[in-house]
């Protein structure tokens, strides 16, 4: 995990020793995001991707509002899922056409607020669009809407699908023709589709491959319906490595593929925005999670580290957020002995749970009850994503530095 230097022995975020950090939050456990790690990866992804690729940020993955308003100066757009979530983007500098509001079972509450805001409503049913057409009617306010399809492909890769199917999500591509008539009686400003197939792949080609099978979707739907659209969201699902044995993707050949979708698309709809939405991706290696050993203790030959971080703080490292088999997440020690032996130990939090692991039989240095445990790769699903209420731990702090 290059991206946090070891200085001195001590792991560093930001240029500052991870035992400072703890004391200027107040304590353990935390969270810390370094600020130029989340720059570079935006960096990174305008250069590999198409230049016209308009680059939204999925909010959920990480909504702490001083990393979403830090994304607002280099990225195109937002990408939201509850009225919360519009709301830390809309106090941001992005106009609110550029925020996609989706999700299933939006309320009528937060559908009125979403219009009265004049953000893009990406609509997951025919019912949340008549619903829609109804407050549009009662406010006097159009709506812009779009429609999140639910695609007629599954993705034949690893990763978590969201798309394809029987599904919650979107609107199935067969139904879509039949919705676009009735939308086009109602006083909806349409603007074009989102196509969200999954999420977290590492493979380049199964991505490829659906963003092919994406544009040509989208393409087919345009032309049934003979409908001009303005955007299309092509989804994200590019994926980080969390596991051993998980390999970095390389977004360049996904982004020499979609420049030749490009062209195919252009002559269609000469003026469409195309749009990523990308969460894990821009923010998941930027952040740690750092906690404190409290004891450590043996068990008939084993040995166990316990910490007063948890599956409360941490829900994806426990392993209890989506994974079939337990795997670890990568563990490692706040300051790092130069010649100190490794030992194999289970590293737990303090709850009275046996879901409640942070890393099992993991390589550590040997470690004293004061010492600081860190988790990679969480800068992304961490603490909004866990259930901070369980057992009635105080809350903990998060930083971007
Ligand atoms: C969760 C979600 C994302 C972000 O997924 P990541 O894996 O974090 O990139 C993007 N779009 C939609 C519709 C989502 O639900």
């Amino acid at each position: 995990m290059e991206q946090f230097p070891v200085v001195d022995g001590e792991l560093s975020v930001g240029g500052i020793p991870i035992t400072q950090l703890a004391q200027r939050a107040g304590g353990t456990p935390f969270y810390i995001y370094d600020r130029r790690l989340i720059t570079e990866r935006v960096n990174y992804l305008r250069r590999a991707l198409p230049k016209e690729i308009r680059l939204h940020y999925a909010v959920k993955a990480n909504p702490m509002p001083a990393v979403v308003q830090h994304l607002s100066s280099l990225i195109d757009g937002f990408d939201v899922a509850s009225s919360g979530e519009m709301q830390v983007a809309l106090d941001t500098p992005i106009s609110a056409k550029n925020i996609g509001f989706a999700g299933p079972g939006k309320t009528d509450k937060e559908l009125r607020q979403a219009v009265a805001a004049d953000v893009t409503i990406n609509m997951e049913s025919e019912g949340e669009m008549r619903r829609i057409a109804k407050i549009a009617e009662e406010s006097g306010i159009q709506p812009r809407v779009a429609i999140r399809v639910n695609p007629d492909f599954e993705l034949n890769s690893s990763g978590m699908s969201m798309g394809g199917g029987a599904k919650q999500f979107g609107v199935d591509a067969e139904r879509v023709p039949a919705m676009l008539k009735e939308l086009k009686s109602l006083d909806l400003l349409f603007v074009g589709f989102q196509i969200f197939w999954g999420s977290q792949n590492l493979n380049a080609e199964a991505i490829s491959d659906a963003h092919e099978k994406t544009i040509g979707l989208a393409i087919r739907l345009s032309e049934q319906t003979s409908s001009d659209i303005q955007h299309l969201n092509i989804g994200g699902g590019l994926g980080i490595p969390y596991f051993p044995g998980d390999k970095r993707l390389d977004i360049r050949p996904i982004g020499d593929h979609l420049d030749k979708l490009l062209l195919d698309l252009r002559v269609h709809f000469p003026n469409v925005d195309v749009i990523t939405e990308l969460g894990r991706f821009i923010v998941g290696e930027a952040g740690l999670f750092v906690c404190e050993v409290t004891d450590v203790k043996e068990s008939r030959g084993e040995k166990f580290i316990i910490t007063n971080g948890g599956m409360h703080h941490h829900l994806a490292a426990s392993g209890n957020f989506g994974q079939i088999i337990r795997k670890n997440y990568p563990v490692t020690v706040g300051s790092i002995g130069r010649d100190a032996k490794s030992e194999i130990v289970t590293v737990t939090g303090p709850l009275c749970t046996p879901l409640d692991i942070l890393a099992k039989n993991i390589a550590l240095p040997p470690t004293k009850p004061g010492d600081l445990v860190v988790v990679f790769q969480s800068g992304a699903y961490g603490y909004t994503a866990s259930p901070d209420r369980f057992l009635g731990h105080p809350s903990i702090s998060e930083m971007l530095v």
